[in-house]
């Protein structure tokens, strides 16, 4: 039987190993952590990302974990709200949908578990790939143990050691921006409607909204270029003094804001996905900017399309030419759609930085509302239908 290696059981490793193990190929993950739970897990699923899990038959699993759809998007300039959009919007689809990514990878090691053609191996990272007349054969874990492979699928994420050892060079995109991440007991406000708000006051931008725990999560930006010493500063200050008189208040109701999470944007695409018996998806091929939340939509598609070419391969007890052939394909149908999700996501960064940079712009801005709003709201809502439902569509074959 083709033997398939897939290394990391994020949302992109998880849901292509279940969906293999359940067509009866049969698949190794290795998954360095010991257990699914993080400091930090993105959960804010596009309805392209929903309909990908639908496809997979895990629709039924998202309804009995914590989750909350968003009822609305706004976003206020200088302490002043420009406009509202509700979800689900008017371009159609599911609404928008914070699921926990935890709860989510659990269940679905759940289902994997099921299969007897799949093993998982937790709690060891991969730290060399083995190779056989130049094919990747294989990978070597920390503790020394050596996983032979027909096929290796790197889906260990953004600092990805799979496409460091394949030699693949990662073509990085400047971000001028870093995240610092906070999660605070939720506030009264959220109790009726779970809104995202994207705030902008002065020079300071970040986001809010309530996490699919019930928790608020905040998002704020650290530009790269204005070095601060963000661990000494009185946070729950700081996010009142950006905030509408509602949210301040709650800030300064906090007893104490913990020291934020530091997270780091990567930003990229890798010319070359794969090598012979190597092949490379979601952040491992391509990190994504958190900026409107595609990363997690961008994997899961990236695992509906690999799934179908490499399904029916792999059930034909192929070769290693008939493999390495694929590959390629797989790469040639989801490059486009991710060259362009990354250009609107930097799209959407440029508007937020020149609004950030242009104090008499956010002025006219915030105080000509009443009279721009529909215009302003129109041309947010013709960016993004892209972002919500991707570039082409998707569907699971197999
Ligand atoms: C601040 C921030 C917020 C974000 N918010 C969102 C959001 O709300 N919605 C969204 O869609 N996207 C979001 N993203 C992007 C999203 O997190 C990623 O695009 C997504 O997690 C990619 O999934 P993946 O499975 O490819 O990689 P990952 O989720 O990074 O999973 C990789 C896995 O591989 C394991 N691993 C790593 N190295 C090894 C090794 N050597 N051996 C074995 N295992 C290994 C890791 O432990 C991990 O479990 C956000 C990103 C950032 C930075």
């Amino acid at each position: 039987m083709t033997q398939v290696v897939i290394v990391g059981a994020g949302p992109t490793g998880l849901t292509l190993a279940m969906l293999l193990a359940k067509r009866g190929i049969a698949v190794k993950l290795i998954e360095a952590s010991r257990s699914f739970r993080r400091v930090f897990r993105g959960e804010a699923l596009m309805p392209s990302g929903l309909e990908a899990i639908a496809q997979m038959g895990l629709w039924d699993l998202v309804e009995r974990i914590p989750h909350r759809p968003l009822n609305a998007w706004e976003f206020y300039i200088e302490n002043r709200p420009i406009f509202r959009v509700n979800e689900p919007m008017e371009l159609g689809g599911k609404p928008c949908t914070l699921i926990s990514q935890p709860a989510f990878l659990e269940e679905v090691g759940v289902k994997a578990k099921q299969c007897e053609s799949f093993e998982l191996i937790q709690g060891t990272a991969v730290q060399e790939l083995l190779w056989q007349n130049e094919r990747v054969s294989g990978v070597k874990l920390g503790d020394g143990r050596a996983i032979a492979a027909d096929i290796v699928i790197g889906a260990d994420g953004r600092n990805s050691i799979v496409r460091q050892r394949a030699n693949l060079p990662l073509k990085q995109e400047y971000q001028s921006f870093d995240i610092l991440w906070f999660t605070l007991p939720t506030s009264p406000q959220f109790a009726s409607e779970n809104v995202f708000y994207s705030l902008l006051c002065g020079r300071q931008g970040f986001g809010v909204f309530q996490g699919s725990q019930g928790n608020l999560q905040v998002g704020w930006s650290l530009p790269k270029n204005e070095p601060i010493e963000w661990q000494k500063l009185n946070w729950a200050e700081k996010l009142a003094s950006a905030s509408p008189d509602w949210l301040a208040t709650h800030f300064r109701q906090q007893a104490s804001i913990e020291r934020p999470l530091l997270l780091s944007i990567v930003v990229g695409r890798c010319p070359h996905w794969q090598i012979p018996g190597l092949l490379l998806l979601g952040d491992a091929a391509h990190p994504m900017s958190p900026i409107r939340a595609q990363g997690i939509n961008m994997a899961l598609r990236d695992v509906v399309v690999a799934a179908n070419y490499l399904v029916p391969l792999l059930q034909s007890q192929p070769n290693f030419a008939t493999i390495d052939a694929v590959l390629p394909q797989i790469q040639a149908q989801r490059e486009p759609e991710i060259i362009q999700i990354q250009q609107l996501q930097q799209a959407e960064v440029a508007q937020a930085e020149q609004l950030r940079n242009n104090a008499l712009m956010r002025y006219g801005v915030s105080r000509l509302a009443p009279l721009i709003q529909s215009k302003i709201r129109q041309s947010w809502l013709d960016r993004q239908l892209q972002l919500r439902q991707g570039f082409t569509q998707v569907y699971l074959t197999v």
